[in-house]
């Protein structure tokens, strides 16, 4: 454990020199995941967000909290789980004050992935859950999730690693009003359960 712990290390010192896409470019920091390294969980979101990329960690700004939320009800310790992106930094657009989000691209994508497959190959989690379609589809290699369709439900992933996907919490926070956002919630709190489940 030992060494795969320094070898994790290593890795997120190497991938804080990335420059093998744009992204680094109008981003503070590579933001790499954290957690035990060999836990049974991993969670994947899509990418830092504002505060993840000031503060170098993920999952701690808004969506964070409600996935911190989810978790607990979930009965999950924060602390026992992977937590990372697919890619590892923010894609944003400056506007006056503010950095907005934008979705990473195919390639963008693509080419970081090459973080998170060392990632999971050396925490060699027994389940990784993909938060969001962006997660889903660099886990998969596929083009199209239907996320209402496959969430929930256990699936193998090409590198033969058990997954599952489910919605990313920024959605959550993103729906039209409180009864939605209530039941978008729910499916995320059911989803971590029934991931926590297998994960064993
Ligand atoms: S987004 Fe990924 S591939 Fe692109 S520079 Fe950052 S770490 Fe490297």
């Amino acid at each position: 454990m030992a060494r795969a712990a320094a070898e994790l290390k290593s890795v997120a010192e190497e991938a804080r020199a990335c420059t093998r896409c744009p992204l680094y470019r109008n981003a503070t920091q590579t933001v790499f995941g954290e957690g035990p390294v060999h836990a049974k969980l991993m969670l994947v979101g899509e990418q830092p967000g504002d505060q993840e990329d000031l503060a170098g960690r993920p999952f701690v700004g808004p969506a964070g909290k409600l996935l911190d939320r989810a978790l607990a009800e979930a009965g999950i310790d924060r602390g026992k789980i992977y937590l990372t992106n697919a890619v590892k930094h923010f894609k944003n657009e400056p506007r006056g004050k503010k950095r907005l989000h934008k979705r990473p691209n195919r390639y963008e994508t693509e080419i970081c992935k090459v973080w998170i497959d060392k990632e999971i190959s050396l925490v060699r989690p027994v389940l990784i859950l993909a938060l969001g379609v962006t997660a889903a589809q660099s886990l998969t290699g596929r083009r199209t999730i239907v996320l209402s369709h496959e969430r929930g439900h256990s699936i193998a992933l090409p590198d033969g690693h058990r997954g599952m996907v489910t919605t990313h919490p920024s959605a959550i926070l993103r729906m039209p009003d409180e009864t939605a956002r209530r039941a978008g919630f729910a499916g995320l709190v059911r989803d971590l359960k029934a991931a926590a489940k297998l994960a064993g």
